[in-house]
């Protein structure tokens, strides 16, 4: 059985006795070891990522950028092997895959900037023959920490732009997928990146709290579920690190009386259960406004929804595939049962569907839930399956007030013809991402993506405009050269 060891200082260690078994979803096999590093070895990577910095830190960002460019041609001739390690590990479709790395490259694209991104300011003349600049620098050593559900796209929200910052990274992805992660840091040394620049430690708890408290790292960035988001958060800053923890989501979609009803189901259809709802952006709650919106919003979905097929990773005509892990199964069912107990109705049920040739596979089919309440447990909770709730309201308001009031807030979106109640409620609800007749409003490479609320702790949000002042700090120096022979008289006063 294959054993998926670590990348430190270019090379591949594979010591250590702990391990954890890597399943393909769809069978229900462990097919693959991981090894979960020790402290030692963790540290190991941190001292090669610093021994680094010094050079790569003074490497002009053109050159940084070119590795790059490099890196992006990669990422393209392996298309296809990258997407077949995420569908073998995490079990979504190849066609989805493929859209995430391609999310993932436009990261790298945006990367490529990086002499024009890290440009500074510049003010001549502050005061008599006084110049003054604001520059960015590189912080150091800093780490990323990475959920299962996007296991090349999320790591490339960071690595890219850290490294074209002058930094030097410590990589731990999720040690349920870690192999096409792996392989796509493996790339960065074909590209060219220097030894040690770029480091992969496969792991669990153990490797986490070594980077969250080793003096070296200076920053984290984390994306995962909120508790383990808080935690990160609260140990890193008490660490003396900047951290960004982006958390868990419950997004809701707002359907409007006046909404295009087709169009909003077919948007629904693969915003709730595309990637088997495993996205922190999928839509999860359906808000029909009036009884006529959700009568014919339910109609359409569930007769939508019988077409709909759940399967392995490699069938292209699949929609989506199974959820990550036999106990995941077990909780997105468990939410299907409660709601049920609790007085919705499952209109479409998901629960242990039938796929050919894959028996122990860990397969939730599509499912819709009519008539779902605020206190119901499977409204509070981030099911993560691929499971749509319909709660029914009387006014856009009381829609409003339900987003306003749910701990998280990721992402939301709006479906309506009308402008004026568009811009209402883009301009007022309590959420980070928006979307008008978007259903899922992810951010592009050159924006930045971040919750609201409980959905991400920090200031700065991940990628973009504010990944490149995440990854640096600001220097401003203010400079004179005094003309030979004039001496400045001595001065008290607050210069002025
Ligand atoms: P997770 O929180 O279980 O794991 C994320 C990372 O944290 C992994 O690398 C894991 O090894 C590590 N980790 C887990 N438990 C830990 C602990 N006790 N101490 C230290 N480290 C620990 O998340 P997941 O199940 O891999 O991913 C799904 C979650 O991620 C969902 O909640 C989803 O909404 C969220 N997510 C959020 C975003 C976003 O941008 N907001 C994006 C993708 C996923």
């Amino acid at each position: 059985m294959t054993t998926i060891g670590h990348l430190i200082n270019g090379e591949m260690v594979t010591d250590g006795d702990r391990t954890q078994d890597v399943f393909n979803p769809a069978t229900g096999e462990a097919e693959k070891k991981v090894l979960l590093a020790s402290k030692q070895t963790v540290e190991q990577a941190i001292a090669s990522a610093e021994a680094a910095f010094p050079e790569w830190r003074n490497t002009p960002a053109i050159k940084r950028a070119r590795v790059m460019f490099r890196f992006k041609e990669l990422l393209e001739e392996n298309a296809d092997h990258i997407c077949k390690l995420i569908g073998q590990e995490h079990g979504k479709i190849s066609h989805d895959a493929a859209g995430e790395l391609q999310r993932g490259i436009e990261n790298v694209e945006f990367a490529c900037g990086a002499p024009q991104l890290l440009k500074g300011e510049h003010s001549r003349n502050v005061g008599p023959n006084i110049d003054s600049w604001s520059e960015f620098q590189p912080l150091g050593v800093v780490a990323g920490i990475t959920p299962f559900n996007f296991p090349a796209m999320v790591p490339m929200w960071m690595f890219p732009l850290a490294i074209v910052c002058g930094n030097t990274f410590v990589l731990k992805p999720s040690e349920r997928d870690p192999s096409s992660t792996l392989y796509i840091a493996q790339l960065l040394k074909e590209a060219g990146l220097p030894d040690g620049v770029m480091n992969v430690v496969n792991g669990d708890k153990e490797a986490v709290d070594t980077l969250l408290t080793d003096q070296r790292i200076k920053a984290v960035s984390f994306v995962g579920s909120t508790p383990i988001a808080e935690y990160i958060y609260a140990t890193a800053n008490a660490n003396g690190k900047r951290c960004q923890a982006l958390g868990g989501a419950k997004n809701h979609a707002i359907v409007m009386p006046d909404a295009d009803m087709d169009n909003a189901v077919n948007q629904l259809l693969g915003a709730a259960f595309g990637s088997s709802g495993e996205r922190c952006m999928a839509l999860s709650v359906a808000v029909a406004v009036g009884d006529e919106a959700g009568d014919a919003l339910v109609a359409k979905m569930q007769n939508a929804m019988t077409g709909l097929s759940v399967g392995a990773y490699d069938n292209a005509s699949n929609d989506f595939g199974p959820v990550i892990t036999c106990q995941h199964k077990d909780k997105v069912n468990g939410f299907i049962t409660s709601a049920e107990q609790q007085g919705a109705t499952v209109v479409v049920d998901g629960r242990n569907p039938k796929v050919a040739g894959y028996d122990n596979g860990y397969f939730v089919g599509a499912t819709l839930i009519d008539g779902v309440t605020p206190e119901m447990d499977s409204y509070k909770a981030e099911i993560f399956g691929p499971v749509l709730q319909v709660v029914r309201v009387k006014t856009m308001q009381e829609a409003m007030k339900l987003i306003d009031d749910h701990e998280y807030g990721n992402g939301t979106c709006i479906f309506t013809r009308d402008g004026e109640a568009a811009r209402y409620f883009s301009d007022h609800i309590q959420v980070g991402m928006v979307g008008i007749n978007v259903p899922l409003p992810v951010p592009v490479a050159y924006h930045s993506f971040g919750g609201w609320k409980r959905s991400l702790f920090g200031d700065l949000h991940a990628y973009g405009p504010d990944g490149v002042r995440f990854y640096t700090k600001r220097k401003t120096i203010t400079q004179r050269w005094p003309s030979s022979g004039v001496r400045e008289g001595v001065s008290f006063a607050f210069p002025s």
